[in-house]
Protein backbone atom coordinates (compact mmCIF):
# COMPACT_ATOMS: atom_id res chain seq x y z
CA UNK A 1 0.00 0.00 0.00
CA UNK A 2 1.61 2.90 -1.07
CA UNK A 3 0.70 6.04 1.81
CA UNK A 4 1.73 8.54 -0.42
CA UNK A 5 -0.86 8.53 -3.08
CA UNK A 6 -3.72 9.29 -0.28
CA UNK A 7 -2.66 13.15 0.54
CA UNK A 8 -3.01 13.33 -3.41
CA UNK A 9 -6.19 10.70 -4.82
CA UNK A 10 -9.29 10.51 -3.37
CA UNK A 11 -12.72 11.60 -3.24
CA UNK A 12 -14.01 14.17 -0.52
CA UNK A 13 -16.55 13.03 1.38
CA UNK A 14 -18.90 15.33 3.49
CA UNK A 15 -18.73 15.38 6.87
CA UNK A 16 -21.29 15.48 9.01
CA UNK A 17 -21.94 17.98 11.61
CA UNK A 18 -23.31 17.76 15.59
CA UNK A 19 -25.80 16.58 16.55
CA UNK A 20 -26.58 14.68 13.36
CA UNK A 21 -27.55 10.97 14.94
CA UNK A 22 -24.88 9.08 13.36
CA UNK A 23 -22.50 11.36 15.78
CA UNK A 24 -23.81 9.57 18.87
CA UNK A 25 -24.30 6.33 17.77
CA UNK A 26 -21.79 3.46 18.67
CA UNK A 27 -20.05 2.34 16.09
CA UNK A 28 -19.93 -1.47 15.19
CA UNK A 29 -16.50 -3.28 14.68
CA UNK A 30 -15.16 -3.89 10.84
CA UNK A 31 -14.70 -7.06 9.92
CA UNK A 32 -14.37 -7.31 5.92
CA UNK A 33 -10.56 -6.09 5.20
CA UNK A 34 -10.96 -5.71 1.43
CA UNK A 35 -10.55 -3.28 -1.08
CA UNK A 36 -14.19 -1.27 0.11
CA UNK A 37 -12.23 -0.77 3.41
CA UNK A 38 -9.20 0.24 1.43
CA UNK A 39 -11.45 2.73 -0.62
CA UNK A 40 -13.18 4.35 2.44
CA UNK A 41 -9.85 5.03 4.20
CA UNK A 42 -8.04 6.38 1.10
CA UNK A 43 -11.35 8.89 0.70
CA UNK A 44 -11.24 9.63 4.43
CA UNK A 45 -7.21 10.61 4.82
CA UNK A 46 -7.88 12.52 1.22
CA UNK A 47 -11.50 14.58 3.40
CA UNK A 48 -8.83 14.79 6.33
CA UNK A 49 -6.04 16.71 4.36
CA UNK A 50 -8.05 18.86 2.62
CA UNK A 51 -10.97 19.77 5.58
CA UNK A 52 -7.85 20.59 6.59
CA UNK A 53 -7.24 18.44 10.20
CA UNK A 54 -5.49 16.15 12.16
CA UNK A 55 -7.98 13.37 12.64
CA UNK A 56 -11.02 11.94 11.07
CA UNK A 57 -12.97 9.13 12.21
CA UNK A 58 -15.53 6.84 9.62
CA UNK A 59 -18.57 8.64 11.97
CA UNK A 60 -17.86 11.43 10.51
CA UNK A 61 -18.50 10.62 7.43
CA UNK A 62 -21.87 9.04 8.03
CA UNK A 63 -20.27 5.38 8.45
CA UNK A 64 -20.83 4.07 11.91
CA UNK A 65 -17.45 1.58 11.77
CA UNK A 66 -14.77 1.45 13.90
CA UNK A 67 -11.88 3.05 11.87
CA UNK A 68 -10.18 6.38 12.06
CA UNK A 69 -7.26 8.14 10.54
CA UNK A 70 -4.97 10.68 12.29
CA UNK A 71 -1.75 11.99 10.95
CA UNK A 72 -0.38 14.83 13.32
CA UNK A 73 3.05 15.42 11.95
CA UNK A 74 2.12 17.21 8.68
CA UNK A 75 3.28 20.63 7.45
CA UNK A 76 0.27 23.14 5.52
CA UNK A 77 0.63 25.95 4.57
CA UNK A 78 -0.91 28.55 2.30
CA UNK A 79 1.88 30.42 -0.54
CA UNK A 80 1.07 33.09 -2.95
CA UNK A 81 2.60 31.76 -6.14
CA UNK A 82 4.29 33.42 -9.28
CA UNK A 83 0.63 34.19 -10.58
CA UNK A 84 0.08 36.02 -7.26
CA UNK A 85 -2.54 33.11 -6.53
CA UNK A 86 -2.71 31.39 -2.77
CA UNK A 87 -1.61 27.66 -3.10
CA UNK A 88 -2.05 25.30 -0.33
CA UNK A 89 1.36 23.34 0.33
CA UNK A 90 1.43 19.94 2.46
CA UNK A 91 4.62 18.24 3.67
CA UNK A 92 6.10 15.95 6.05
CA UNK A 93 3.02 13.75 5.94
CA UNK A 94 2.82 11.15 8.72
CA UNK A 95 -0.79 8.97 7.61
CA UNK A 96 -2.27 6.84 10.14
CA UNK A 97 -4.93 4.18 10.01
CA UNK A 98 -6.76 2.31 13.11
CA UNK A 99 -9.41 -0.32 12.97
CA UNK A 100 -11.02 -1.46 15.67
CA UNK A 101 -8.70 0.24 18.42
CA UNK A 102 -8.95 -0.64 22.25
CA UNK A 103 -7.72 1.80 24.92
CA UNK A 104 -5.76 -0.96 26.97
CA UNK A 105 -4.26 1.15 29.30
CA UNK A 106 -3.92 5.03 30.61
CA UNK A 107 -1.66 7.23 32.84
CA UNK A 108 -1.34 10.61 33.70
CA UNK A 109 -3.67 13.75 32.71
CA UNK A 110 -3.63 16.56 30.41
CA UNK A 111 -5.23 19.31 29.10
CA UNK A 112 -5.19 20.64 24.80
CA UNK A 113 -7.50 22.99 23.20
CA UNK A 114 -9.25 20.39 21.06
CA UNK A 115 -11.41 21.35 17.73
CA UNK A 116 -13.56 19.00 15.60
CA UNK A 117 -14.18 19.14 11.95
CA UNK A 118 -17.77 17.90 12.84
CA UNK A 119 -18.28 20.82 15.43
CA UNK A 120 -17.18 23.83 13.47
CA UNK A 121 -16.18 27.15 15.07
CA UNK A 122 -15.74 25.43 18.61
CA UNK A 123 -12.07 24.90 20.82
CA UNK A 124 -12.32 24.23 24.08
CA UNK A 125 -9.72 22.63 26.35
CA UNK A 126 -10.06 19.27 27.16
CA UNK A 127 -8.80 17.21 29.82
CA UNK A 128 -7.31 13.91 28.55
CA UNK A 129 -5.04 10.88 29.52
CA UNK A 130 -1.49 12.00 29.19
CA UNK A 131 -0.23 8.59 27.85
CA UNK A 132 -2.36 5.74 26.20
CA UNK A 133 -1.58 2.30 25.40
CA UNK A 134 -3.99 1.24 22.44
CA UNK A 135 -4.23 -2.03 20.59
CA UNK A 136 -5.76 -1.89 17.26
CA UNK A 137 -5.99 -3.30 13.25
CA UNK A 138 -4.19 -2.55 10.11
CA UNK A 139 -5.78 -2.04 6.23
CA UNK A 140 -4.52 -5.70 6.72
CA UNK A 141 -6.55 -6.92 10.00
CA UNK A 142 -3.12 -7.11 11.43
CA UNK A 143 -2.98 -6.76 14.81
CA UNK A 144 -0.80 -3.80 16.24
CA UNK A 145 0.08 -2.14 19.20
CA UNK A 146 1.09 1.33 20.04
CA UNK A 147 2.17 3.42 23.21
CA UNK A 148 1.47 7.22 22.84
CA UNK A 149 1.38 10.52 24.20
CA UNK A 150 1.29 14.23 23.55
CA UNK A 151 -0.62 15.46 20.70
CA UNK A 152 -1.06 11.72 18.76
CA UNK A 153 -2.44 10.35 22.62
CA UNK A 154 -4.74 13.65 22.82
CA UNK A 155 -5.93 12.76 19.20
CA UNK A 156 -6.44 9.03 19.48
CA UNK A 157 -8.45 9.18 22.21
CA UNK A 158 -10.40 12.58 20.27
CA UNK A 159 -10.98 9.99 17.72
CA UNK A 160 -11.84 6.66 19.94
CA UNK A 161 -14.67 8.75 21.01
CA UNK A 162 -16.42 9.56 17.92
CA UNK A 163 -16.33 5.17 17.72
CA UNK A 164 -18.47 5.33 21.01
CA UNK A 165 -20.49 8.07 20.00
CA UNK A 166 -19.23 10.96 21.66
CA UNK A 167 -18.27 14.14 20.47
CA UNK A 168 -15.56 16.51 22.79
CA UNK A 169 -18.15 19.18 23.53
CA UNK A 170 -19.55 16.17 26.19
CA UNK A 171 -16.54 15.86 27.71
CA UNK A 172 -17.04 19.92 28.59
CA UNK A 173 -18.67 21.44 31.94
CA UNK A 174 -22.15 21.23 31.77
CA UNK A 175 -22.52 24.42 31.59
CA UNK A 176 -20.57 24.84 28.26
CA UNK A 177 -21.69 21.21 27.05
CA UNK A 178 -25.13 22.68 26.93
CA UNK A 179 -24.49 26.03 25.44
CA UNK A 180 -22.94 24.46 22.39
CA UNK A 181 -25.59 21.99 22.05
CA UNK A 182 -27.80 24.74 22.02
CA UNK A 183 -25.81 26.79 19.28
CA UNK A 184 -25.18 23.74 17.37
CA UNK A 185 -28.94 22.52 17.50
CA UNK A 186 -29.90 26.83 16.62
CA UNK A 187 -26.98 26.77 14.08
CA UNK A 188 -28.40 23.38 11.81
CA UNK A 189 -32.01 24.67 12.81
CA UNK A 190 -33.38 21.68 14.50
ZN1 LIG B 1 -13.78 15.08 16.17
Amino acid sequence: MNMENYKLQGEKLPIVTYPDPVLSAKATPVTEFGPDLNKLIKNMLFTMYHAPGIGLAAPQVGISQRIFVLDVDYEREVITNSEGRDEVRMSGFNPMVFINPIITGTSGTTTYEEGCLSVPGVYEEVKRFQTIHVKYQNLKGEHLELEADDLLSICLQHENDHLDGIVFIERLSNLKKNFYKKKMKKEKGT
